[in-house]
């Protein structure tokens, strides 16, 4: 059975209940191809009040049963929802790429299928997140169960928008909650093209919803005084605001996956070949587009001249592959749309008036919102180009002399996502990667995550973790019962 939905019929209908409805307000917004900036949709539904409250409504119905469904039961569902989203990763990208221009070969692939393996990964952890007994101290044993929250919400950025549903969703609904998805309102149809998947799968209604919606349906969401958590990834600025409306509201659980500014340092030891690899995909992949991209290289002073001829003849021949995302061969497609463009092209004008630039700096053609990979050198800590997230492929390049001296470098933003260590010494990689002020650390690699272990960021980067057992944590409560054995 092919997926009920493609470019030419797009799903333009909220997934409540498990059907698929118009908002109860006519309300909508507009998507553009980021490729010539062509109309996509302008008749995208934005979600209001009375939908959020529909969702909210269908998924408290449905929790008590939910909740208590077996563990063979719900591990059925997420595992059938993973194979259908396996099944039709193809059209599912096409879905993504129409508006997001990743191509699918250097990301949509890795994206869909990060998305469907969150679902079976998590379903073999459902007869697995065992409580804790504790000895029998004066007649009382203790017993720790984690509970599932209820209501729980995701909202999610355009520059994942399925992989990342994955990551949200899955747990969420591993651990019994009812779950009801935001996807970003530059990337809406892949996640409302789910709504099919879900009922093809089994689930009963109102256990995984989908609301698209820009950033006011996102605030009803994380305000709503009965949902019990918010899953949010995006900008810094948004998770703020999502976490003081949550503790406005009903002090809701938050996880916030937020921006990056990540440091790789190679050492002299360092293997160049593979440092120069990392550190190109690194700002490459999804045209810079990534939360842990690899954005400022420092490079120990007696190897910079041999990596810097690598990494810019390296970059330039990525520049190549810069294209149609549709066409196959082609590693890099453009910005997602006009305001990150006119937003990375700022950069490029200010950095190129007070930088030194090493490659790059321009648009690639004139329609579509197309960007060379871009390196800066000798960019210090004042400098935005050093302290801010551009979310786009540009790079900036430093050398360092000593170990102390780059570690200082390395943590000198308020980010704290991601960092790698370049070198041969398994003494100084292990030493540097304690020193980095950053939720995970590369050695030898940069810009990569595991479903398996915990992902996320310290400093402004982030609170808590998904990915591992750590996000089957973070959506449940963690209940102890304490019995007197006495009577
Ligand atoms: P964004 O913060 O603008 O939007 C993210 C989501 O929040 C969207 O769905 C949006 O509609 C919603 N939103 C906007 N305003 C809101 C509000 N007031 N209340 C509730 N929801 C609101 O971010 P973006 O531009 O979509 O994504 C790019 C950012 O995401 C970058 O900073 C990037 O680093 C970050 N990101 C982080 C990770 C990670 O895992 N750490 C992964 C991917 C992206």
């Amino acid at each position: 059975m092919a997926l009920e939905f493609s470019p030419s019929n797009l799903p333009l209908k909220l997934f409540i209940n498990n059907q698929y409805v118009d908002p109860a307000n006519p309300a909508v917004f507009s998507v553009h191809d980021p490729t010539d900036n062509s109309l996509v949709s302008d008749k995208v539904p934005l979600a209001a009040e009375a939908d959020v409250e529909a969702a909210v409504a269908a998924a408290e119905t449905a929790f008590p049963a939910w909740k208590a469904t077996t563990a063979a039961e719900r591990r059925a569902l997420l595992q059938k929802l993973g194979a259908l989203i396996e099944k039709h990763a193809v059209a599912l990208q096409e879905l993504s790429r129409i508006t997001l221009g990743a191509p699918y070969e250097s990301i949509g692939k890795h994206e869909t299928v990060l998305c469907a393996q969150a679902f079976e990964y998590y379903a073999g952890w459902i007869d697995k997140f065992a409580g804790e007994a504790y000895p029998q101290e004066n007649g009382f044993m203790r017993i720790t169960r984690h509970e599932p929250l209820g209501v729980t919400a995701g909202i999610v950025p355009w520059n994942g928008p399925l992989g990342i549903i994955g990551l949200k969703a899955a747990p969420a609904l591993a651990t019994g909650n009812c779950f009801i998805l935001k996807p970003s309102e530059k990337t809406p149809f892949a996640a409302l093209a789910l709504g099919s998947l879900i009922k093809a799968a089994g689930f009963p209604p109102g256990v995984f919803q989908v609301l698209s919606g820009d950033g006011t349906t996102g605030a009803l969401l994380a305000k709503h005084m009965r949902i019990r958590k918010v899953s949010f990834t995006g900008s810094i600025a948004t998770g703020k605001r999502i976490q003081k409306m949550a503790a406005e509201s009903n002090l809701k659980r938050v996880t916030l996956e937020l921006g990056g500014k990540s440091p790789a340092v190679i050492f002299a030891d360092a293997n160049l070949d593979n440092a120069v690899a990392w550190c190109v995909n690194a700002i490459t992949m999804n045209s810079g587009q990534a939360c842990f991209a690899a954005s400022r290289v420092y490079v120990q002073d007696t190897i910079i001249e041999e990596f810097t001829k690598r990494y810019k003849s390296a970059l330039e021949e990525r520049a190549q592959a810069i294209g149609d995302p549709a066409k196959q061969g082609t590693l890099m497609g453009p910005l997602v749309d006009e305001t990150q463009f006119n937003r990375v092209q700022g950069f490029l004008d200010r950095g190129t008036q007070s930088h030194s630039l090493l490659t790059g700096g321009q648009r690639v053609g004139d329609k579509g919102w197309f960007v060379q990979p871009t390196v800066f050198t000798d960019v210090g800590p004042d400098s935005e180009l050093y302290k801010e997230e551009i979310f786009g492929p540009v790079a900036i390049l430093n050398s360092f002399k000593a170990e102390s001296e780059v570690i200082q470098k390395a943590n000198a933003t308020e980010y704290g996502l991601m960092a790698g260590v370049f070198t041969q010494d398994i003494n100084r990689a292990l030493r540097v990667a304690g020193e980095f002020e950053s939720g995970m650390v590369g050695v030898n690699c940069i810009s990569l995550n595991f479903l398996t272990v915990p992902f996320g960021g310290s400093k402004q980067s982030g609170l808590g973790r998904e990915c591992g057992r750590a996000a089957m944590e973070a959506f449940t409560e963690t209940k102890t019962v304490m019995i007197n054995l006495t009577y």
